[in-house]
């Protein structure tokens, strides 16, 4: 391709709000392989809404939720924005002034009132959070946080748990002084484009692979729904990177589609690094693409634009 037609091709992606960094980029596109999608976020609509809550001890509902909701309130992590969310419909909806007065608005104001004192908080990436609620350890996570930390899961709890993973929720398990004390089943709707554009890829002749630290139940439902067969689950955020590097190694290109800090090392060692939606600055600097409309399809804009801008044929 000339000079040119470069130039003329970067213009049309950016109309379409596919921002390509580079000639070099713009080329490599078209001989893509895999591409890998990080699945929360990317292939899902990164809004996460809490379905289930179950006790399996004694303890009230209101106070297990007041429990879980004041561990994870220091958490940047989706998944513990959509704890608060759901602990604090429980307890006000209803109970205080609609929300003609604006209790959705001050819905940080009326949590930081009610949620007790989490002490030496600490997050653990792609498993959960810990600290201390008055006087005692919590873990609010995944199975291993828990099996790690030497709590036993009941089995009544841990055949709740698989349903909901059967069913594409992703299960937060919750200990309090070293008791298994409940679970909450959440989802992630997928993206409304997501199976279309997994199928558009294939006819393509590119292979798609799901990325996740989700654990593998869940990560095969949402899998099977979005029509991807090559999942690769419970993946840490560390080990990301690894997985593009295992593809690439018999000379594969690999394209990488995330949107998070997470995933920010895998789409700098990815040969095709897309950052999609708003995106984090840093996932931003690590891409090659930045995929400004946080729709799916806009991978294949980018992958057909360079096969025509270098007129490869298949
Ligand atoms: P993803 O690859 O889907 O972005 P992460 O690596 O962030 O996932 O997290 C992996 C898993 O760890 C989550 O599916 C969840 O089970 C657990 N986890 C992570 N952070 C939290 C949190 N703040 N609260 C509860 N569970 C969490
Ligand atoms: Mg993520």
């Amino acid at each position: 391709a000339t000079p040119t037609a470069v130039m003329v091709a970067t213009g049309i992606g950016a109309n379409h709000g596919v921002l390509v960094k580079g000639g070099d980029a713009l080329e490599r596109a078209q001989n893509v392989n895999y591409v890998v999608f990080d699945k929360t976020g990317t292939l899902t609509q990164g809004k996460a809404v809490v379905t289930t809550a179950k006790v399996f001890s004694g303890m009230d509902l209101g106070d297990f939720l007041t429990l879980v909701a004041s561990a994870e309130a220091s958490s940047e992590h989706p998944l513990a924005k959509a704890v608060l969310d759901y602990a604090f419909h429980f307890h006000f909806f209803g109970k205080l002034p609609s929300s003609k007065d604006g209790i959705e608005q001050r819905k940080e104001e009326v949590l930081s009132q009610w949620l007790l004192e989490a002490e030496d908080f600490s997050a653990i990436p792609g498993k959960g959070v810990r600290c201390l609620i008055n006087g005692k350890h919590i873990l609010v996570g995944n199975r291993s946080l828990i099996i790690e930390n030497g709590v036993v899961i009941p089995p009544e709890a841990e055949s709740f748990l698989v349903d909901l993973e059967l069913n594409a929720k992703t299960g937060i398990l919750v200990a309090y002084d070293k008791d298994f004390v409940g679970l909450m089943g959440i989802t992630d709707p997928l993206k409304r484009e997501a199976a279309v554009v997994v199928e558009g890829l294939k006819k393509l002749g590119v292979h798609p692979v799901m990325l996740t630290g989700d654990n593998w139940r869940t990560a095969q439902a949402v899998a099977k729904e979005v029509g991807i067969e090559d999942v690769r689950a419970e993946v840490m955020p560390a080990g990301k990177a690894d997985v593009v590097r295992s593809l690439q190694k018999d000379g594969s290109i690999v394209a990488m589609v995330g949107d998070g800090i997470n995933d920010s090392p895998a789409l700098a060692a990815a040969d095709v690094g897309m950052a999609i939606g708003g995106g984090t600055d840093i996932a931003i600097e690590a891409a090659d693409y930045v995929l400004v409309r946080n729709n799916l399809e806009d991978v294949i804009t980018a992958i057909d634009l360079s096969r025509k801008t270098f007129s490869r044929i298949r």
